[in-house]
């Protein structure tokens, strides 16, 4: 394998919606001897109000279980692929493949075959119209018997099977067990594949193809036409997506991380622009102070007070005992001396509120539990948050002069990152603030 220029790159569902997408990505494929490993995902929405054959496919299979014919439904999932066939000019026939899924669900063929068929179709089209050979993930991507992901089987299987392909296309977002299962990642898990094809190929870089033309440095539905992020590091990527900037799959990123390969978003209808590069390391021209902003709406603080809290050894350790023992995973622990919050998704809190606070008088006897329900929380990541001196007064000082108020603050101790709890009221005025006075 010429092991110098390898890209893995993985088309999302827009990018491959219909034939004139198809079009879209053979240029790209094409314009890069690199591009050798395509992972393709199912054909998601042409426009707004459009199906994602994803979503068909999962539909029919309720249709079939509910005893229904599920035709209308097989017929639009069929006109689907169909068209893109037609437009093309491409030779292959689906015929037999709609005989065997309809012979597969006649013998209770699971519903994560049914979704798996959208991205294997596609493989099949797309592998045939680029001239790449098909390499059928069910081969390669294994699962355990228990739906459980096997990370290393997985990678022993796709690098000894890629090795023999000089150019292949492998169908995202499914597997298969070793008594020929179907199992799938969870929705979006091409970009999964993508990542694991990458690392299996050893690539010097994972391009994710996508309709965006990667992330912004804030929500545009809070700040108009916010700037892009052209750089930045997988740390700082984790930091955002946890925070709610979603353009990738969060287990996308480990593999890709790990290997140390650079992940590329680009934007399939745009081609000429830059994109977003996510990397280990940047380079100084590449380093700005901040990187994006982001949070998220709806939490619970819960508080509690007991007198000389900071001398009691272990109390910490009951205190994660009692979300331990609720099985309840928490956002933050902001502590005073004789305080200690904890904050966790407002949901989550409401469904397991009786449980959570017997837990916390048994286990620490506090004088006093409080909860505030009104809370958002907002956070800036950024290198600059550690190395350039008066971020931080610029930071606050913008609070305050929007009459934010400020109900927690926690510095990240890889200090990369902010953190603020503020009202749900404030949330879009506190974005505001800390974008005009930070990036502007
Ligand atoms: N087609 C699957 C979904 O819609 C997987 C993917 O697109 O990555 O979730």
């Amino acid at each position: 394998m010429n092991s110098e220029h390898v890209i893995a790159a993985k088309f999302g569902g827009s990018s491959l919606a219909d034939a004139k997408q198809f079009r879209k990505v053979k240029e790209i494929v094409e314009s890069d001897p690199g591009r050798r490993y395509i992972v393709p995902s199912a054909p998601g929405k042409r426009f707004e109000d459009d199906e994602k054959v994803t979503d068909l496919l999962y539909e029919y299979y309720a249709e079939i279980n509910q005893g229904k014919s599920g035709k209308a439904t097989q017929k639009k999932i069929r006109a689907r692929y169909q068209d893109i066939i037609d437009e093309l000019g491409l030779s292959v026939s689906l015929d037999r493949e709609f005989e065997r899924i309809e012979y597969a669900f006649s013998k209770g063929a699971g519903e994560a075959y049914a979704a798996s068929r959208g991205e294997y179709l596609c493989g099949l089209l797309l592998a045939d119209y680029l001239e790449y050979e098909f390499v059928d993930a069910a081969e390669v991507v294994r699962f355990g018997q228990d739906g459980y992901f096997e990370d290393e089987r997985t990678n022993f299987f796709l690098r000894g099977r890629l090795a023999r392909a000089e150019r292949a296309v492998i169908p995202g977002f499914y597997g298969a067990d070793d008594a020929g299962e179907i199992h799938t990642f969870t929705r979006g898990g091409s970009d999964v594949t993508g990542a694991l094809v990458a690392r299996a190929v050893q690539a010097e870089l994972y391009e994710n193809w996508t309709d965006v033309s990667g992330f912004l440095l804030a929500d545009p539905s809070i700040i108009e036409d916010p700037r892009k992020i052209n750089a930045m590091t997988f740390a700082e990527l984790r930091e955002l997506s946890y925070r709610g900037a979603a353009v990738l799959h969060e287990d996308a990123v480990y593999p890709a991380r790990r290997e140390g390969i650079p992940i590329h978003i680009r934007n399939t209808n745009h081609p000429e622009e830059k994109g977003t590069l996510i990397c280990r390391k940047l380079s100084p021209e590449q380093e700005i102070p901040i990187t994006g902003i982001a949070g998220r709406k709806s939490f619970a603080a819960i508080s509690i007070a007991k007198n000389r809290m900071n001398a009691q050894i272990g109390f910490c350790h009951k205190l994660l005992e009692a979300f331990d023992e609720n099985h309840i995973t928490f956002e933050h622990m902001p502590s005073g001396i004789d305080t200690i919050s904890v904050i966790l998704p407002l949901e989550e809190y409401r469904q397991k509120q009786e449980a959570i606070t017997a837990s916390l008088q048994r286990l620490l006897r506090p004088d006093k539990i409080s909860v505030d329900e009104d809370m958002a929380l907002v956070t800036v990541v950024g290198r600059g948050m550690r190395s350039e001196s008066g971020i931080a007064a610029r930071f606050f000082g913008s609070l305050g002069e929007a009459r934010v108020n400020i109900k927690m603050i926690d510095m990240g101790s890889n200090e990369i990152n902010c953190t603020i709890g503020v009202s749900n009221g404030d949330f879009e005025t506190a974005i505001r603030a800390l974008y005009d006075a930070l990036v502007q």
